[in-house]
């Protein structure tokens, strides 16, 4: 059995405090979340919209809950009530709905676009041009109940760390360049999602402001 509360205090120590740690709860059962809340961690990430549901109505109502896997537009409206934070909106459509539902609730969902930064067909995300097309198209349009809070991404999984190393650095750069094209003077476009259990240590460097770490917590799932 993995040593969750240890895991966390070595995992924090590493951490600079810039950065947030998103603990990774998919496939773990809700006694595994508590042991984690009970040592404090308070932000999990989950990749299936409907484990995130069942998992919140259980937990403690402090938790701050992070989608962090594909989400389809049928969906959105289970989780706008409780979510904080969605790290992989890859559309207008998907952004438009979020913000139908947070405006009929009156409120804002923090959402970070997912750019598709990896060599792997699999990996979802949108490529540079499809940000930059997809903000212009917002500028004069823009949406209630949204905030966009950055960007998020996964590097390809690879022991080639100069590889991973450039895929962040990638995204770090988008970063910059869309926040000097889109949210000069404002404050809140200031997250970049980047890095996990394998490579969480080079995402620090390239940039990131939230590591989303499920394995080096809670063990293989
Ligand atoms: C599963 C997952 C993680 C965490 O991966 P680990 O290697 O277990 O740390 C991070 N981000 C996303 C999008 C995931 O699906």
């Amino acid at each position: 059995m993995p040593d969750i509360a240890n895991n966390l205090r070595e995992l924090r120590k590493e951490l600079p405090s810039r950065v947030r740690l998103i603990a990774v709860s998919k496939n773990h059962p809700v006694e595994t979340i508590r042991e984690a809340y009970d040592a404090g961690q308070r932000i999990f990430g989950e990749n299936r919209v409907q484990e995130l549901v069942s998992k919140q109505t259980v937990l403690p109502k402090d938790i701050e809950w992070h989608l962090i896997g594909h989400l389809q537009t049928n969906k959105v409206r289970y989780i706008v009530p409780f979510v904080t934070m969605i790290h992989s909106v890859d559309s207008v459509k998907l952004l438009r709905e979020i913000s139908k539902e947070a405006s009929r609730l009156n409120k804002y969902i923090d959402c970070l676009l997912q750019v598709f930064i990896a060599t792997e067909e699999t990996k979802f995300g949108l490529d540079r041009d499809e940000v930059i097309d997809l903000l212009n198209s917002l500028q004069n349009n823009p949406l209630q109940g949204i905030r966009l809070r950055g960007l998020m991404g996964m590097a390809s999984f690879t022991d080639d760390q100069d590889q991973v190393k450039r895929e962040f650095h990638f995204l770090k750069q988008l970063f910059e360049e869309v926040k000097g094209r889109f949210f000069q003077g404002t404050d809140y476009f200031n997250e970049l999602s980047s890095g996990m259990s394998g490579d969480y240590r080079i995402a620090i460097g390239e940039g990131s402001t939230m590591v989303r770490i499920g394995t080096r917590i809670f063990g293989t799932r």
